[in-house]
């Protein structure tokens, strides 16, 4: 499917494609300390983006980045370089209503003091990167 959306401001539009509607949670301290809290993002296919000169990226770590609007400073997505695959924050898009929680990461780094409800799979740091073939 496909979805659209923009930053606060409004300065960076996007059109995706290929949007998975199942999302995940992560906990991990980089996501809580870029967006204030766990970050909820939506694999996606493919996307376009409007106003793209007003995207400003963070190199987090050496195989990602994140990208945020230089004028309000919405979160917009994470990029996996390599393979170039973004992973688009859930509040961004026009309509929050298509997406529902599938999964939580990094629930060892997760404070105790909330969580989400549900019955839906629930991994550490460590298990979700040896799902992703990325265990160190
Ligand atoms: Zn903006
Ligand atoms: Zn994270």
């Amino acid at each position: 499917m496909s979805a659209k959306g923009k930053c606060l401001c409004g300065a960076v539009t996007f059109t995706a494609d290929e949007v998975e509607t199942h999302v995940h949670a992560c906990h991990c301290s980089m996501c809580r300390n870029w967006t204030g809290g766990p970050l909820l993002a939506a694999q996606v296919g493919k996307i376009e983006f409007g106003g793209e000169d007003n995207i400003k990226t963070f190199r987090s770590s050496e195989w990602a980045e994140r990208g945020f609007c230089s004028v309000c400073g919405s979160n917009l997505f994470y990029r996996m370089i390599e393979p170039n695959m973004y992973i688009v924050c859930t509040g961004s898009f026009e309509d929050a209503e298509q997406f529902s929680l599938g999964g939580e990461i990094y629930v060892d780094e997760k404070p105790k003091g909330y969580d989400f409800a549900g019955d839906h799979p629930r991994m550490t740091g460590e298990e979700f990167l040896k799902s992703i073939g990325m265990a160190p």
